[in-house]
């Protein structure tokens, strides 16, 4: 897997084997923890799907979940009771947290025709011994994806797969990297649109979407001069350590941090873009799960065995409040708070989870350390208190433009 093509040469050595995996008709699986082996379902003719909590759907007391199952869990329960999830299989993690443990035993047991795998992940932070685990769990995987689908792992597939999905990266590190520069140079909402697609049918066709946004935004911050200050942005934010950062950054309006877990960027967006309008105010990084952790997942080494290389890569993405590393989450949180110049932080959790519940505090004690307002913000992925959050989110917003 030497991932040596241009992004010409990808697109037209991709054309062939990736483009008849991602048309209409083909499989879909899907998944709720976002760190899964992408490149590894498409070698399979496999579209990786991520299953998103639906506001029209109310999750409701599910008498086979645990009391305390999540928010998001008891939504994606209720929509497969209702027959609202099209998808010829799902994967669930193992040794994430309780909810989701809980809701794949359910699941099996509620639903026994449906295509299962559970994929288990390492808690600790990675080393050799997890690495080997997580790539014969991946193994796995890959022989579930064979035996269901009937579609052997073939490695020129893997190739033109994984050079998709270091391509997709690339250029949404890239818009990440502009927007801390200058969020006015791509809205919020369009980078989460733009992630979401990445989440929901990774392929050429968005792929294509991406590039070309991710282009016109280069056209501009080079009309700026800014190419060095994006570039030593981007740099850092993929190394994961923000201490040589010394950039001048746009402050013509208020710069907003916003972190949490399982939270999509696109329900964060909807809730914010027309308050920040009228606030004055822009989100410049968000952390979350589903946002900044997976685009930042580092591309996956050459040579060797595929699946020890997909492996690494995957437990080398920024750290999740599902594992250990807490400290290592507030440092670089502090200095996301301090180097970006950040003049408000949102801390988002998903009502009823635990992880974010337990990081919450730690994470909001950041914001206090870095001497800016902080907001703590339970969201239902119904948002069934919509009005309140906004008004929150609101006041906020407001009074981080209070502060001089
Ligand atoms: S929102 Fe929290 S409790 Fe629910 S599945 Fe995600 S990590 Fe687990």
């Amino acid at each position: 897997m030497v991932c040596q093509l241009t992004r010409t040469d990808l697109l037209e050595s991709s054309t062939q084997l990736v483009r008849e995996m991602v048309e209409p008709g083909n499989r879909f699986v899907g998944y709720i923890y976002p760190h899964i082996p992408v490149e590894i379902f498409l070698a399979h003719g496999v579209t990786p799907s991520l299953i998103r909590a639906e506001s029209k759907q109310r999750g409701g007391f599910e008498d086979s979940l645990q009391t305390f199952a999540c928010s998001l869990t008891r939504n994606l329960i209720a929509q497969r009771a209702g027959d609202r999830l099209l998808l010829d299989g799902i994967v669930f993690p193992g040794n994430t947290c309780d909810s989701l443990q809980n809701l794949g035993d359910v699941w099996r047991y509620r639903f026994p025709k449906d295509r299962v795998f559970r994929l288990t992940y390492p808690v600790a932070t990675p080393d050799e011994a997890t690495v080997e685990y997580f790539a014969e769990e991946l193994r796995q995987l890959s022989n579930w994806l064979q035996e269901s689908f009937d579609v052997p792992l073939l490695h020129d597939r893997l190739d033109a797969s994984s050079c998709l999905v270091i391509a997709y990266r690339k250029a949404l590190q890239y818009l990440y990297a502009a927007r801390v520069y200058n969020p006015l140079l791509l809205s919020y909402s369009r980078l989460a649109d733009l992630v979401g697609d990445f989440l929901s049918a990774p392929s050429e066709d968005t792929l294509a979407t991406t590039e070309e946004v991710a282009d016109a935004v280069q056209n501009e911050v080079s009309e700026m001069g800014a190419v060095d200050t994006v570039r030593s942005i981007h740099e850092a934010l993929i190394r994961g350590s923000l201490d040589s950062l010394d950039s001048e950054l746009d402050h013509s309006r208020k710069r907003i941090v916003v972190t949490g877990g399982m939270i999509e960027p696109r329900v964060f967006a909807n809730l914010t873009d027309e308050l920040n309008e009228s606030a004055g105010a822009d989100v410049i990084l968000d952390l979350f799960s589903y946002g900044y952790k997976t685009t930042f997942t580092p591309p996956p080494a050459s040579g060797g065995d595929p699946f020890l290389r997909v492996a690494e890569s995957i437990l080398r993405a920024p750290l999740e409040p599902t594992q250990e590393g807490l400290p290592q989450r507030k440092q670089f949180l502090e200095d996301v708070l301090m180097k970006l110049s950040a003049d408000g932080l949102i801390v988002c959790e998903q009502s009823f989870c635990d992880p974010d519940e337990f990081e919450g505090p730690s994470l909001g004690r950041a914001g206090k350390d870095a001497d800016i307002p902080v907001v703590r913000i339970p969201i239902d992925p119904e948002l069934s208190d919509r009005a309140r959050i906004e008004t929150r989110i609101q006041t906020f917003l407001e009074s981080v433009n209070l502060e001089v």
